[in-house]
């Protein structure tokens, strides 16, 4: 009995504790095809030399990765499918201290890092944003109940800065039900002219309008205007109802088809 168990333990020379020899690296060259020192004292070891040398630590890091292309890759990537938890719990602490600490330095990172990977940005926020979903979505609850007047005026302030886009998604909408958007049209040349006519209407106080220049009148006239940028003009809501009690005559032109077109 006292045999088999000193076959499978050792004692460790630097904290003297005798050890199961799982709590030593494998090394064939020694006795008991173990290390003389237990991991833990490896561990110390190594630590305290790391911290004492980190020059020397460096040149050999850099000239093993100089002998061993390649490779120093492929053992981190196994590292860290290995250890994903650890890691991921280990960064999230260092997050945290970071916050901490140094805040102004952790956004600029943070902002580098984004402009330098948009792809990979965009693929997290957009992870974040459904994880997230449901707890946000009963915040928003809580606090429009609970800010029931400022709730009031974001929302018409959100209406007031979207209604130019509001208003141009329903006009091709509509010009769609006309026939009238071909597939060149360049919405967002289309939007835009939308929103010149609510900073117009914002800068003159005077109401203006988006007007079709060839009225979008449908197939069953004969001819139709088009939804295009060429085709629309920004005018004042009064002009435009002039306008509307005017024939306008049929002119050979790009913003106009006709039924065999
Ligand atoms: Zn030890």
């Amino acid at each position: 009995m006292d045999m088999q168990v000193t076959t499978k333990t050792k004692q460790c020379p630097k904290c003297n504790e005798i050890k199961p020899l799982d709590d030593f690296h494998k090394n064939k060259s020694k006795k008991h095809g173990v290390a003389v020192q237990c991991k833990t004292c490896v561990r110390e070891y190594a630590a305290k030399y790391r911290q004492e040398n980190p020059e020397k630590v460096r040149e050999r890091r850099a000239k093993h990765r100089l002998e061993n292309p390649g490779k120093e890759r492929e053992s981190l990537a196994r590292y860290r499918l290995e250890n994903a938890e650890k890691l991921r719990e280990r960064a999230v602490k260092y997050h945290a201290r970071c916050r901490q600490e140094n805040p102004e330095r952790l956004r600029e990172h943070s902002v580098k890092y984004r402009q330098e990977h948009p792809e990979k940005t965009r693929e997290y926020a957009a992870r974040g944003y459904r994880k997230d979903a449901e707890k946000r979505r009963e915040y928003s609850k809580k606090y429009r109940q609970e800010n029931p007047e400022k709730t009031r005026d974001s929302e018409a302030e959100y209406r007031k800065r979207n209604r130019p886009k509001k208003t141009a998604i329903q006009m091709k909408r509509h010009a769609t039900k006309m026939q009238a958007t071909p597939a060149w049209a360049d919405f967002a040349a289309i939007e835009a002219i939308y929103f010149e006519a609510a900073r117009l209407t914002q800068e003159t106080g005077v109401q203006h309008v988006v007007d079709h220049v060839h009225p979008l009148q449908g197939y069953k006239y004969g001819i139709c205007g088009l939804h295009v940028a060429s085709n629309l003009k920004v005018i004042t809501r009064s002009e435009n109802q002039r306008k509307h009690n005017k024939f306008t005559p049929y002119v050979e032109s790009e913003c106009i088809s006709t039924p065999t077109f």
